[in-house]
């Protein structure tokens, strides 16, 4: 059975789906791994290195992806520069195991589909505690979480910690960060370790405890209808429930010298929890970070990739903020795929077993068929806007 780690061609993509260390075990296993020239490169993993832990270098890209049983990548497939799409690059019956986006962009699953080919999506890997070592998902928004803090911080023209000095007392700086799951969290855990006052709001209350757990206050909003959807994901909430969390938090944005937003639900447009209102209300100098900027922005004022200054608060909307961490985002990411990768083989044959939940909810296509409901009714979606 032979594995390829293709090369990232997104320009932004500077992760790497398998670094040496991964490749050591699997080729204990004795699986074959290629790994695709300078794929390592932009996370500073070398050719050499990929070598030394057992894998051969592959310099031609058709024959990479052509010869794989399975294809190991970090961003969905896309348009190469000769005009030639890299899902046709894939044979037929191999298995792809990507970030794939299959709600957001569906038109991938259906090509995908098209192509025969075996599409493991790393969206899909259900939040399960069996799943828990391959939820990419979590390992990536943590380290979006991190990196946020540290840009609002870099960008806030104060200190962040309370400091007492012969030249006068510092103020610690607040922090309010709205949307508490995997990402919110370690935001919150990352401005407290700067010295932060922390304040954190989501609309599932089941997080109340672990927010406090990490020092920050919770912001409370009693809403009158479920929040919390299957697999612990936020439901998209009534006009009546926006408008009174919106009433809430007004006040949190208001007195905060950073934002950090990350409130997502799944396969929708990011919420919008930032007014302009609201912005026009902070004080000059503050600062917020729209994680969610890729998905609409969490904030009225967010330009997706870019940092803005309006009426003196700067607004930054990050892209990929995992691959700006490469090494470690890579690290984590290698090992969510191992451990899904185990799950794939039996008696060193590549072995798709619906039967087992993870690569049951994790497979987007098989046999030429989408077998994801939503992932088609998005599809679906997709072709009545083009017709
Ligand atoms: P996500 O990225 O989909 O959303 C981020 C946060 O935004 C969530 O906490 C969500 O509640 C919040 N949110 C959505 N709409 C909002 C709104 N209008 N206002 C305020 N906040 C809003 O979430 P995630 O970080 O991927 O986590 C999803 C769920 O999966 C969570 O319940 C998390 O605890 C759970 N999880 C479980 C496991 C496991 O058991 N193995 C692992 C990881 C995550």
């Amino acid at each position: 059975m032979r594995i390829a780690v293709a090369k990232e061609i997104e320009v932004c993509e500077r992760r790497v789906a398998l670094i040496p260390d991964t490749v050591t075990r699997l080729v204990k296993q004795g699986v074959e791994v290629w790994v695709e020239t300078g794929a390592g490169e932009r996370a500073f993993f070398s050719d050499a290195a990929y070598e030394a832990a057992g894998a051969k270098v592959i310099t031609d890209t058709a024959t990479l992806w052509g010869e794989a049983d399975i294809l190991l990548k970090v961003s969905p497939p896309q348009e190469r520069e000769d005009g030639r799409s890299e899902v046709d690059l894939l044979k037929e019956g191999s298995v792809l195991i990507s970030f794939l986006n299959p709600l957001g962009n569906p038109s991938v699953a259906g090509r995908l589909a098209e192509r025969k080919v075996t599409a493991i999506s790393m969206e899909m890997i259900p939040r399960t505690t069996r799943a828990q070592s391959m939820d990419a998902l979590s390992s990536q928004a943590s380290i979006a979480g991190y990196k946020a803090v540290l840009i609002g911080a870099a960008a806030l023209p104060k200190y962040f910690p309370m400091l007492t000095t012969a030249a006068g007392t510092i103020a610690p700086a607040k922090v309010f960060i709205m949307g508490a799951g995997v990402a919110g969290l370690q935001a919150i855990a990352t401005a407290r370790r700067l010295g932060a006052i922390v304040e954190a709001f989501d609309i599932r209350p089941a997080v109340k405890e672990e927010v406090q757990s990490l020092g920050a206050k919770f912001v409370e909003v009693k809403l009158e209808e479920e929040t919390t959807a299957a697999g612990g994901y936020a439901k998209e909430i009534s006009e009546a429930s926006k408008q009174r969390t919106q009433e809430v938090v007004a006040e949190h944005v208001k007195n905060a010298d950073v934002v950090i937003t990350t409130a997502q639900v799944p396969g929708r447009k990011a919420p919008l929890l930032v007014t302009e209102e609201m912005v026009a209300q902070m004080k000059p100098g503050s600062v917020i970070v729209d994680l969610a900027a890729e998905q609409g922005g969490n904030c009225a004022c967010t330009d997706p990739g870019k940092d803005i200054v309006w009426n003196g608060i700067t607004i930054i909307g990050p892209i990929n903020l995992p691959s700006s961490l490469p090494v470690h985002a890579s690290q984590l990411y290698s090992k969510n795929l191992s451990s899904l990768i185990q799950l794939l083989i039996k008696d060193k044959a590549l072995n798709v077993n619906f039967a087992d939940d993870i690569v049951d909810a994790a497979c987007v296509t098989h046999g030429g068929e989408i077998r994801n409901q939503r992932v088609k009714d998005a599809l679906q979606a997709l072709s009545g806007v083009a017709s």
